[in-house]
């Protein structure tokens, strides 16, 4: 089987290693380069903003590039942070700024009226414009209290109902067997066996 060349539209190290390691069989996997900064992502949707990322590395390389981009959406709060959870706080805002944002929007919302999901796109585009595009979702709660120091972002808060209880903080890496990131380089990484 022939591997895809595959340049990361994104120089985070920790989704970088996750999406090595989950694309690493059927892809070849190159860093960002160093010489590209970050891709404003001011598009409406997750998949606007996936694209916006990749088709920048894609036309900056000339190689076929993988992007991802999440959101996580709480239903009493009418789907929000979604699109705009990594600057929920406002610009600038830190991982902390966001989760006390989020505990207080949802201050005094019953354990069963928090249900959440993270919802993650992950798109390829090839230099001919070409794309393919997969997803992966985990439903969840959000917490009344932060629990636990791994992970990163609402991780402290986030309880998945697949699990025993604990916040994805909780779990360490036992997160990414069924992480919305996960599940989406996954499916990513079937499309890519099936295209080459
Ligand atoms: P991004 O599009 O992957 O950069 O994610 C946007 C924002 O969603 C991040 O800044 C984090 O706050 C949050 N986020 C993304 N993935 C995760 C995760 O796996 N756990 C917790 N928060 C996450």
């Amino acid at each position: 089987m022939t591997r895809t060349h595959l340049v990361m539209a994104s120089a985070n190290p920790d989704k970088v290693a996750e999406i090595e390691l989950l694309l690493g069989g059927v892809a070849t996997i190159q860093p960002r380069p160093a010489r590209l900064g970050d891709v404003a992502e001011d598009g409406g949707t997750l998949e606007e903003n996936a694209r916006l990322k990749a088709v920048a590395v894609c036309e900056a390389t000339g190689s076929a590039s993988v992007a991802d981009d999440t959101g996580l959406h709480v239903d009493a709060l009418g789907g929000a942070p979604g699109v705009h959870s990594a600057r929920y706080a406002g610009e600038g805002a830190g991982y902390g700024d966001n989760l006390a944002k989020l505990l207080a929007e949802l201050d005094g919302v019953p354990p069963g009226r928090r249900t959440a999901r993270f919802r993650t796109v992950a798109l390829v585009r090839y230099p001919d414009g070409s794309e393919l595009v997969a997803t992966g979702t985990v439903e969840g709660r959000i917490a009344t209290a932060p629990a636990g120091t791994g992970g990163f972002g609402y991780d402290p808060v986030f309880v998945p109902v697949e699990g025993d209880g604990r916040t994805f903080a909780e779990m360490g890496d036992e997160k990414h067997a069924f992480s919305h990131r996960g599940r989406a380089i996954r499916n990513l990484a079937r499309m890519l066996t099936v295209r080459a």
